[in-house]
């Protein structure tokens, strides 16, 4: 009897029979009266695939969708700090919890050109803006545009993340030339109340339409380790994937980075796996996204982050600091990405 040893390899490639591996059909979207959308538990059975299996098919849908090898860098300043009357238990701007943060107004014009101008000399291209709003006056929203027109005109994309945004408010962020508005879900519809108390999830579904509505780009994620169970990260992720009438063109996933003072200061750890599969459900379940790895990366080694790339990644935070916490710095940034053969995204802003 002639064992597969006994030929050589090119032989015992012809001679091998073909392997019938028996996966399990890897779940898709529930087709809905004509629109397609994620049921939790679809999401979920992604979580539970075997992690080889996951990473494979998320690094397959990213190569349909993007360059692999590229990365889009997006610097976040906070432009009016602290100060905020939510309670959102993740935050140290918030005015319930004592995080040792001082309160600062709205920076003027020339402050944030000068941000701007120094995100682009290190290879930024979209430049986002966070003001520690519950929700802009129309004061507040003329006087960002006014920033919005500052950013714009250094070339770079512009994104902002005020609060809850009124009737019109888009609308006068849009005219200015905002690429993206940014409101994140947080967390799962039963688990918010768990987070936040002084608003509700339909107050950030409302603001969504908004934005939708007159035309803006969204940025919209979550937050993971806050203590949510899988079953909650697969709900956030089908929240963000079935938005109507699309998923968002930006979605951010944060690891949440425990700050002294916060309800969540002590919360444990979650898996940096766990935190990998995230990014490569939400990578499934919404192809054209980009995939901001977000908060939480200077608590990341290098391995975990280069997972998260291989999962769909595909956009980071760039620059020493997010809002008002740490971010790992620009030379490390850029020593990582050359390390994986990664590039940085370029672009033409209009
Ligand atoms: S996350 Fe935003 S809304 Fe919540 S407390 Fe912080 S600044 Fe305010």
């Amino acid at each position: 009897m002639t064992t597969i040893t006994d030929i050589a390899p090119s032989q015992a490639a012809s001679a091998a029979q073909p392997l019938h591996f028996h996966a399990k059909p890897a779940p898709q979207p529930a087709t809905d009266a004509g629109t397609d959308a994620w049921r939790v538990e679809d999401v979920q059975a992604l979580f539970d695939l075997p992690f080889s299996d996951l990473l494979h098919r998320a690094q397959t849908v990213h190569r349909e969708h993007f360059d692999p090898a590229e990365v889009e860098l997006a610097t976040l300043l906070s432009v009016k700090t602290g100060g905020c009357p939510e309670d959102c238990g993740y935050c140290p701007q918030s005015v319930h919890f004592d995080t040792g943060l001082t309160a600062g107004k709205l920076m003027g014009v020339d402050a944030v050109r000068e941000a701007a101008q120094r995100a682009k000399q290190a290879g930024a291209t979209r430049f986002c803006m966070g003001a520690a709003w519950r929700a802009p006056k129309d004061r507040d929203v003329d006087a960002v545009a006014e920033l919005v027109r500052t950013v714009k005109a250094e070339g770079l994309e512009a994104c902002a993340t005020l609060g809850m945004l009124s009737d019109g408010h888009a609308e006068i962020l849009r005219d200015a030339g905002l690429d993206y508005y940014n409101h994140n879900l947080d967390s799962a519809p039963d688990f918010y109340g768990e987070i936040i108390t002084t608003r509700d999830y339909q107050d950030r579904l409302d603001t969504l339409a908004r934005v939708r509505g007159a035309g803006v780009k969204v940025c919209c994620g979550g937050i993971v380790g806050m203590g949510e169970s899988r079953l909650q990260r697969a709900a956030l992720v089908a929240q963000l994937a079935n938005l109507a009438p699309d998923y968002p063109e930006s979605v951010p996933i944060n690891h949440l980075v425990k700050v002294q003072g916060t309800p969540l200061a002590d919360q444990p750890d979650l898996d940096p796996l766990e935190f990998v599969r995230t990014i490569a459900v939400a990578r499934i379940t919404m192809p054209r996204a980009r995939v901001r790895l977000s908060a939480g990366r200077q608590q990341m080694s290098e391995a975990v982050q280069a997972l998260c790339f291989l999962a769909g990644a595909n956009s980071i935070f760039y620059g020493e600091k997010l809002l008002t916490t740490g971010n790992p710095d620009v030379a490390a940034d850029m020593g990582l990405l050359a390390k994986l053969g990664l590039r940085p995204r370029h672009v033409s802003a209009d």
